[in-house]
């Protein structure tokens, strides 16, 4: 499965280590620069610095303000107004990133302009502690401009789970933008929609369902229309977390594909790596490794097309440790 290069993904510019901090640090993060770095071409943008403030600046906050649309204000320690200057940036930036192709966004947790969740909201000078609900405003943008583009925070990128669906999600938005971008017929994207099956029922069996009822209908659905609506939902249900139950079902069915062409040794051992793997006792590589290995042997080309067999580059070594 090709996909066009290169793999563009934004970033906060500190996590790659510029100097771009309120106190003049960063806050370099080692797996996305070392790891990530050699597959990835880097977008990195510094909204606080790109919007003016300079380097070293005041720190600013989100404070509560009920009377806005957005419910808060980015204000600077001195009492400065920054709300709408942040906004317009935002708009403006973001939307000039719509040329760079991204296939997904890290972001900096915690901070008022990049934070994507839990980042603090302060009620002024009431006294009253912090709230962790609020959403950085440049990071509200990005969702708001792009509601489908992968995104995720640098420290949830550490948890192996929540790291192996973001860049699931990463390379499955390339390759479906790839698709729409081009002049795709419905043939086409009954094939895409036919080679998603397996992930898909890995994240929800239920949602797989409603996209087929969409792809079965959509001769009757305006192009443009269709294509909203299938990466809408597509990408939904991508978001869904995938469960070690749904895998193992998922799993199962590959196996099913397999007919009686396995030998009885073979399948008592696929099933068994199986049930270890249910069981929590192995990762997820080792029975996607074994189901890859009888696919080509006995050339199932079904299984072979699955982008659940090779859902990212084997580089990553994502699956070792789900
Ligand atoms: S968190 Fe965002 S605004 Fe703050 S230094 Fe990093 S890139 Fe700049």
């Amino acid at each position: 499965m090709t996909v066009p290069t290169p793999l563009r993904i934004g970033i906060s510019s500190c996590l790659l280590g510029e100097t771009v901090r309120y106190d003049g640090g960063h806050k370099r993060d080692p797996y996305l620069v070392e790891t990530l770095g050699r597959l990835v071409e880097w977008v990195p943008v510094c909204p606080e610095v790109e919007m003016g403030l300079g380097t070293p600046r005041e720190t600013i906050r989100l404070v509560r303000d009920t009377g806005r649309v957005d419910g808060v204000r980015l204000v600077g320690r001195s009492g400065r107004q920054l709300t709408s200057r942040m906004q317009r940036f935002a708009r403006g930036r973001l939307r000039s990133l719509a040329k760079a192709g991204l296939s997904g966004y890290i972001l900096k947790k915690d901070s008022p302009s990049c934070g994507l969740e839990r980042v603090k909201v302060w009620h002024g000078d009431d006294g009253r502690a912090a709230e962790r609900n609020g959403r950085g405003l440049f990071a509200a943008e990005l969702v708001r401009q792009y509601p489908n583009l992968p995104v995720e925070e640098e420290g949830r990128l550490h948890d192996p789970v929540l790291r192996e669906n973001f860049f699931e999600r990463v390379f499955a938005y390339r390759r479906l933008r790839a698709l729409l971008c081009s002049r795709w017929t419905i043939g086409d994207l009954v094939r895409w929609h036919t080679t998603r099956k397996l992930a898909l029922m890995a994240h929800s069996p239920v949602r797989y369902r409603e996209l087929g009822r969409l792809v079965a209908d959509a001769r009757d659905i305006p192009r443009a229309e269709l294509a909203r609506r299938y990466e809408d939902e597509f990408m939904s249900a991508m978001r869904i977390r995938a469960t070690r139950a749904r895998h193992t079902n998922a799993l199962m069915h590959a196996v099913g594909h397999f007919k009686r062409r396995l030998d009885t040794a073979s399948r008592d051992e696929l099933l068994a790596v199986l049930e270890d793997y249910r069981l929590d006792l192995v990762p997820r590589i080792v029975p996607l490794t074994l189901v890859r290995h009888h696919a080509r042997r006995l050339e199932v080309e079904y299984l072979l097309d699955q982008s659940y067999l090779n859902p990212h580059p084997k580089e990553l070594a994502l699956l070792n440790h789900v």
